[in-house]
């Protein structure tokens, strides 16, 4: 049987939190818009129920989904079928947690990300031992500016052991970390050197647009988010007649949500099936 995982980025556009680097910051979408990426996301949801594939599914909204219901609703509705193997969303984890209660342990889990302009450790720290409280699955992470490495370990030294706290490398600036500030995050992300670099991905077999694949608010599908040639419609197509095994036409890729599918990586094994919410085999509880 095939498995698919699937990236899903709807019309939603906004989010609740201020980072300064960030085009959605504190932006929000009218009453209408918000209506309209519920429906789309509820045409997603009764699609993938009627799929016979195993599917799994990372949410990568433009801003903040779970602090809409109607996202918190998808996810919890997605848990429980049979054939969703994973329902995830990237998520600042600003909202509240006792939904969580209603949703399929096995098949839910979490991408967050902590900001540190944002929230304090301490208030970030107290929503991640409510998800320890719920027994959700999560991993946690933050971009590793130089000066916020302190803030990286002193999370990763209040965070349950068990959890896997990535850091996502700052790549705007060539060569901007030293090899020793290399050794030092990987002592709390073992797997940082894969996301220090663009990895070279021309002409090479990457499961996107194969068994992975992005579908927007349209239902239009797509590789991956880096590349913008559409394959085909969920709605309008029988998808699977427009997936097949292929090779990167990018030079390079530099995202967690790319690489990961870039076989010569072997990541599958690493991640296994905790891929999609960035959580490595070994730190599953
Ligand atoms: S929490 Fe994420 S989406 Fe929201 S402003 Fe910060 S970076 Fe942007
Ligand atoms: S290597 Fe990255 S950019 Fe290339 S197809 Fe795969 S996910 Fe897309």
């Amino acid at each position: 049987m095939n498995h698919w995982s699937i990236l899903y980025r709807g019309l939603l556009s906004s989010c609740n939190y201020g980072c300064t680097y960030c085009p959605f910051a504190k932006t929000k979408n009218t009453r209408a818009e918000l209506a309209d990426d519920a429906q789309r996301l509820q045409n997603f949801v009764q699609w993938v129920k009627g799929r016979s594939e195993q599917i799994s599914i990372l949410f990568t909204p433009w801003g903040e989904g779970l602090i809409r219901k109607y996202y918190q609703e998808a996810m919890t509705e997605l848990s429980h079928l049979p054939h969703v193997k994973k329902v995830s969303i990237q998520t600042n984890l600003s909202c509240t947690t006792n939904w969580m209660d209603a949703v399929h342990r096995d098949s839910f889990a979490l991408w967050t990300t902590f900001h540190p302009t944002q929230i304090s450790l301490e208030k970030f720290v107290n929503k991640c031992k409510q998800l320890d409280a719920l027994n959700i699955q999560y991993s946690v992470g933050f971009v590793a500016f130089k000066e916020d490495i302190d803030i990286l370990e002193r999370l990763r030294a209040s965070i349950n052991p068990n959890r896997y706290v990535w850091a996502n490398a700052y790549k705007r600036i060539p060569n901007y970390y030293t090899e020793e500030d290399i050794l030092r995050i990987e002592r709390t992300d073992p797997l940082f050197r894969y996301n220090t670099m663009h990895h070279q991905s021309l002409g090479k077999s990457c499961q996107a647009g194969y068994t992975s694949f992005t579908v927007d608010g349209n239902g239009d599908v797509r590789s991956c988010h880096f590349i913008d040639t559409v394959l085909g419609n969920i709605y309008t197509h029988e998808i699977r007649d427009c997936l097949t095994p292929k090779s990167c036409i990018n030079a390079t890729c530099g995202c967690h949500i790319g690489y990961v599918h870039l076989d010569e990586l072997n990541l599958y094994h690493t991640y296994a099936d905790g891929i999609l919410e960035r959580i490595p085999s070994t730190y599953r509880e």
